[in-house]
């Protein structure tokens, strides 16, 4: 067999297209396809990847490539394939995306081997399960089964589980026949420092796991990819990323909590890891299982089409009721003299949950003390200078902070405006909540759990652990604390202000409410203790609420997918949101004109019609709906297509040409951000 001469090359930059590159004689044996090396660039040198190699090249002189980098950790044909199917569908460059899945500078370093999970084997009893986790998991099984044979189709299930209703067994019983069949297994989990309980779950279960985030060392990721590609390692637990772990006997993958927002990425390439896993498990010929209390609108209506297989656990384990969810209309507060926070409903529940000894948990998704200072004369509201949001008051350091860029400033005592000498502060956080809790109950021990509580590393795991360890008694918190808290003591959960959400200029904003409400009340009542939950609100009637007080996601879903489809909006077409940013805002809205106008004239070109049911329907260019933030102006493009092949159409030709240093572009397919 012929040796290649030449190598295709892919670099990590915006840029859509190879480079050859000569292979010198004495590596010509070595290098194969997916290896990184090291070649000349310009005047610099870089690393890049092999995407291909053959023997000619079109181009007369070309460079050598200088040496292969860290050759033992190299992409598979597989996650090649997958790079250009991502590439292509989130309109970004090849480069980029081998990039994200294998940095290009990963190589051995030292590292304190300590600092890795303990790899022993820890023995484990496992409970039997009920007759409806144990239909669940012979489906699944089944598909597993069949996988071995042939290729196999709609293996993608929708697992939809009531919180506490036991999928994490559901979960570890198909991993365990997965691991005894020899395939290898990724999981999931939005948010994987937040989920403390379940890698203690997963290590006393299966022992040895790789653990891959955000936050490893180099030398730990260098580890767990070397591991993972050599078969040394089974199960890969993690955050988003670990989509991209690289087995070569994948067998089954599973997300979940599929619903949350942290399994997109937020910067080049957008891509959500549910998609990226319907990709994978395709390629694979592998089982994806997407597990949720609260499926995505997206998911569930997949499911009602038969494109994914729906698995349903309607109860809780050993007849465990769901919470009751009681609905306090906040404007009769008032009326009743009750100036607090606090309702006179939950104040009352918090008293028998003490006297009980027993735990509360009371959720807001605002930190700060007040959010926003208010002059009550003439309608100033003090704002951050670079990014147009209100500021948020700290009472504990007596500043206003903007919690986008964290720019900070006194507390003004007079009205810049008119002059006014009594400013007032206005709406609730989770400081205040915390101090108003403390005049209620002086006796009992509060602790709040936000993020600037927790920006000290291991402040988490210490509150979690006193919590755990029943030394709080009442825990006050943000989203930090909806997620992955399972505590048996806990019987009362107070959502303060409900509607938070409810109001965000976003489509999705009756979705994301029920699923907060219904995640946030699911830590109530998960052991032999009935829950209580106290839902404070000013719109009690508003169905998002009303559906999630009743445990309704089917009617929530019907309510929901009706307007979708009514306004045009996913599943029903396809969205793009372009966004440019910059300093300067005429250069930012400039730029978005001429991608709009060259749009239009893709659109005249393809003969595509004006219309998001049979064409495509451009919205913009306007400013976007945080039009400022850290002094960086933004402007935004959002596209509705019926059509996927049009979409490629339309902005294939566009993604890679608006490249300049004053503003930036991106391309977010499928966005979920739409501030
Ligand atoms: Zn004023
Ligand atoms: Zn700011």
């Amino acid at each position: 067999m012929k040796l290649p001469r030449i190598a295709q090359v892919v670099l990590p930059l915006p840029l859509d297209r190879t480079f050859d590159y000569s292979i010198p004689t004495k590596l010509r044996p070595q290098l194969t396809l997916g290896q990184r090396i090291v070649v000349p660039f310009g005047k610099s040198k870089k690393i890049g990847y092999i995407v291909s190699l053959s023997e000619k090249s079109e181009y007369p002189k070309l460079k050598k490539i200088i040496s292969p980098y860290a050759p033992e950790i190299s992409l598979t044909a597989e996650l090649l394939t997958l790079a250009r199917w991502i590439s292509e569908y989130y309109l970004c460059s090849l480069g980029e995306t081998l990039a994200m899945i294998l940095s290009p500078n990963l190589k051995m370093v030292k590292f304190h081997e300590h600092k890795l999970l303990p790899w022993e084997e820890v023995p484990f009893s496992p409970l039997p399960p009920t007759k409806s986790q144990q239909r669940v998991i012979n489906k699944i099984k089944e598909k597993i089964e069949l996988g071995e044979k042939e290729v196999i189709t709609s293996k993608v299930f929708l697992l939809h589980g009531v919180s506490a209703s036991g999928k994490t067994e559901v979960y570890f019983q198909v991993i365990d026949f997965c691991l005894k069949k020899n395939k290898e297994v990724i999981f999931l989990v939005p948010e994987i420092a937040l989920t403390p309980q379940f890698v203690e779950l997963f290590q006393k279960r299966f022992g040895k796991i790789g653990l891959w985030h955000s936050r490893l060392s180099k030398g730990e990721k260098y580890r767990y990819f070397l591991a993972a590609k050599n078969g040394e390692l089974k199960i890969m637990l993690g955050a988003r990323s670990a989509i991209f772990t690289p087995f070569r006997n994948l067998g089954l993958i599973i997300i979940d909590e599929e619903q949350e927002f942290t399994y997109k990425q937020d910067k080049k390439p957008f891509y959500h890891a549910r998609e990226v896993a319907l990709k994978r498990a395709e390629l694979n010929n592998a089982v994806l299982i997407l597990g949720s209390a609260t499926p995505s609108l997206e998911s569930f209506y997949a499911s009602k089409k038969g494109r994914f297989k729906l698995l349903e656990l309607p109860e809780r384990i050993e007849e465990r009721e769901l919470p009751k969810i009681k609905i306090v209309d906040m404007r009769e507060e008032i009326k009743k003299g009750n100036r607090s926070v606090i309702s006179l409903d939950l104040q009352e529940m918090l008293n028998e949950c003490l006297e009980k000894k027993e735990q509360a948990i009371i959720f807001l998704n605002r930190r700060g003390y007040s959010t926003f200072l208010l002059c009550r004369r003439c309608g100033y509201i003090a704002k951050c200078p670079s990014c147009q949001l209100s500021l948020v008051y700290h009472q504990w350091e007596k500043v206003l902070s903007c919690h986008y860029c964290r720019y900070k400033e006194n507390v003004p005592l007079i009205c810049p405006v008119c002059k006014n000498w009594r400013l007032s502060f206005a709406g609730t956080g989770t400081e205040k909540v915390e101090n108003e809790i403390r005049n209620l109950f002086p006796q009992a021990r509060l602790r709040r759990m936000d993020l600037d509580t927790t920006r000290k590393k291991d402040i988490y795991h210490e509150i979690y652990h006193t919590f755990k360890e029943e030394k709080i008694d009442i825990l006050i918190g943000t989203q930090m604390i909806a997620k992955g808290f399972d505590f048996p003591k806990v019987s009362v959960v107070g959502i303060i202000n409900a509607d938070v959400a409810l109001h965000l200029p976003d489509f999705r904003a009756a979705e994301r409410t029920f699923q907060l409400v219904t995640q946030v009340a699911g830590r109530a009542g998960r052991a032999e203790i009935p829950g209580k939950v106290i839902l404070q609100t000013y719109y009690p009637e508003h169905y998002a609420l009303v559906t999630a007080s009743e445990h309704n996601y089917n009617k929530l879903y019907s309510q929901e997918i009706k307007l979708r489809k009514e306004l045009g909006y996913p599943p029903f077409v396809h969205l793009v949101r372009i966004l440019t940013r910059g300093k300067k805002e005429e250069t930012v809205c400039t730029l978005a004109k001429k991608i709009t106008e060259k749009i239009k004239l893709q659109q005249k070109l393809l003969e595509i019609k004006n219309d998001y049911l049979k064409g495509i329907e451009i919205i913009g260019p306007t400013p976007a709906a945080y039009p400022r933030i850290a002094g960086k102006y933004r402007w935004q493009i959002l596209l509705k297509l019926r059509n996927e092949t049009n979409l490629r159409q339309i902005l294939n030709p566009l993604k890679d040409s608006y490249h300049s240093r004053s503003v930036q572009v991106s391309f977010d397919v499928e966005p979920l951000d739409m501030f």
